[in-house]
């Protein structure tokens, strides 16, 4: 009896070997698909990459992920890492002002407390500011707050008046976004929040619901080992669903015909051709790209994000190993208010001090600190691109005034400089509404998506659910 032939599998090709593209890349191989990866850099991973520095392996980039759902958790668990999943040791982040340094009141969301009255909110923006932005719980909710977009900024400033945003508000999501709270759509960076003021009557009460609702007790959570597991996981999974991995591939173009398309790597006779293809590069690179097969597309071409710059600090200093309690001298790290004079760096991670994994791999006095570099429109954004050895010495300086200890050189068990060119994207104000516009078009063109944090918004939490969810859709 002869066999039927078998149909061969489709292919599917994902631009872009970053975690949106390596995850989508594994969802389109579950489904069946023959898939390639294409990298244009020579390693997978984009943001979610790792660095060897004095002999410890670090996170080179995102070190945690959201726990406000279990999009992460979900996937860790199906990769097996499950039982990695870790939550920071007890002690929380600080703040430092221009006022001097106090720890972040703890139950807020992006810095908005969820109890404007709490002694940890009144010890940061005082006893005046904290009435002002109790008013919040008794103002009504006007009906203006649940239609049309809204800036973060623009909410905060409404319901909790101006020092709230200021103190509080900024420095976190300049930490954590590299952007201006005015600039920010309320909905992309803090889903469901505004939902969530209109349902209680107050953003007070909202933040603290949601926080309330959150799956783990902790706002983040990490991987024992680093985030740059997941990377190796996925990268791992794919290889054997024998997927195609292939870096140093630039994609250059997108073709279209009756069979489907195919992309131009670098050189114009080196190509690849699927039926499926998913793009999963940064907003610019992606529009770019798409626009050759429709050119209304170019309309939706984003500014590039912002840079950052990490330096990151192996030390040799017993005095860092805080108390019995747990946590350094400033506990997991330091959010710095754009006005203090005093310091450059935008945010300092005292990564043994977060991590317990981590201070065990270290072992005792020897510490690993990461300061990020790169404000927006500000004389100190020009630093992220001094040269190595002007930010390691400004490294230095900034953790030694951030912690509140002495440091030189010979503390120093080994540095590195990792910069990110245009990795943050900015969610700003109507951002939900231009992604729904950019993907009904892409709707026209079969087979074909476009996935990652210029679409989904920054950070693993929205970028595992976002991404899973459109290429979910796209292979059923
Ligand atoms: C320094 C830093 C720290 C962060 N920390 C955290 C954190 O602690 N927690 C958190 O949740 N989030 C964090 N984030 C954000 C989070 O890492 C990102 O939102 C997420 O990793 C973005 O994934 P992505 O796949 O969309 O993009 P990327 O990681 O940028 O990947 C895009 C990939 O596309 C490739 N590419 C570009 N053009 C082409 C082309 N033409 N052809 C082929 N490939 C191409 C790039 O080389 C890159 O590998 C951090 C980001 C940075 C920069």
């Amino acid at each position: 009896m002869k066999t039927p032939a078998r149909a061969p599998r489709p292919a599917a090709a994902v631009i872009g070997g970053g975690i949106s593209g390596l995850i989508a890349a594994r969802e389109l191989a579950v489904a069946g698909f023959t898939v390639t990866v294409l990298e244009a850099s020579d390693a997978f991973g984009g943001c979610v990459a790792a660095h060897e520095v004095a002999g410890l392996t670090l996170d080179a980039g995102a070190e945690s992920f959201a726990t406000r759902t279990t999009a992460v958790v979900d996937l860790l668990e199906e990769l097996g890492l499950g039982g990695d999943v870790v939550y920071p040791a007890g002690a929380g982040a600080w703040l430092h002002a221009a006022a001097g340094a106090r720890p972040l009141p703890q139950t807020g969301i992006l810095g908005i407390p969820g109890d404007p009255m709490a002694d940890d909110v009144r010890a940061v923006i005082g006893q005046t500011a904290a009435l002002r932005a109790a008013a919040d719980l008794a103002m009504p909710v006007g009906r203006s707050l649940a239609e049309g977009t809204m800036s973060l900024g623009e909410l905060v400033r409404h319901r909790m008046g101006h020092t709230v945003l200021d103190e509080l508000v900024t420095p976190v999501v300049s930490g954590v976004h590299s952007a201006d709270p005015d600039t920010l759509d309320v909905d992309a960076v803090a889903p469901g929040l505004r939902a969530a003021v209109v349902e209680h009557g107050s953003l007070a009460r909202a933040v603290a619901s949601l926080r309330a609702a959150a799956p783990a007790g902790s706002a983040v959570g990490g991987l024992a080992g680093g985030m740059n597991r997941l990377t190796a996981a996925l990268v791992a999974e794919l290889a054997d669903r024998g997927a195609e991995l292939k870096l140093g591939a630039r994609v250059t173009r997108i073709g279209r015909d009756d069979d489907g398309y195919t992309l131009s790597i670098g050189e114009p006779d080196e190509a690849v051709t699927a039926n499926r293809v998913v793009v999963a590069t940064d907003g610019p690179v992606a529009v770019d790209l798409l626009a050759r097969l429709d050119p209304d597309l170019a309309a939706y071409r984003p500014e590039p994000g912002a840079g950052v710059s990490l330096v990151t600090l192996v030390l040799d200093r017993p005095e860092l190993d805080g108390e019995e309690s747990g946590g350094g001298p400033r506990g997991s790290g330091v959010l710095v208010s754009p006005d203090a004079p005093d310091v450059v760096a935008k945010a300092l991670t005292h990564a043994t001090s977060k991590w317990g994994w981590l201070a065990d791999e270290a072992g005792p006095g020897t510490h690993v600190l990461r300061l990020s570099y790169g404000r927006l429109s500000e004389a100190k954004a020009a630093i992220a691109d001094a040269e190595d050895a002007a930010l390691f010495a400004t490294a230095l300086a900034d953790a030694a005034a951030l912690l509140g200890v002495d440091l030189a050189e010979q503390d120093v068990l080994g540095w590195d400089v990792v910069r990110y060119a245009g990795a943050l994207p900015y969610a700003t104000t109507g951002h939900k509404q231009r992604v729904a516009g950019f993907r009904a078009a892409l709707d026209a063109f079969e087979g074909l998506d476009a996935v990652g944090a210029w679409l989904s918004g920054t950070g693993l939490a929205a970028v595992v659910a976002d991404t899973r969810a459109r290429t979910r859709i796209s292979v059923s």
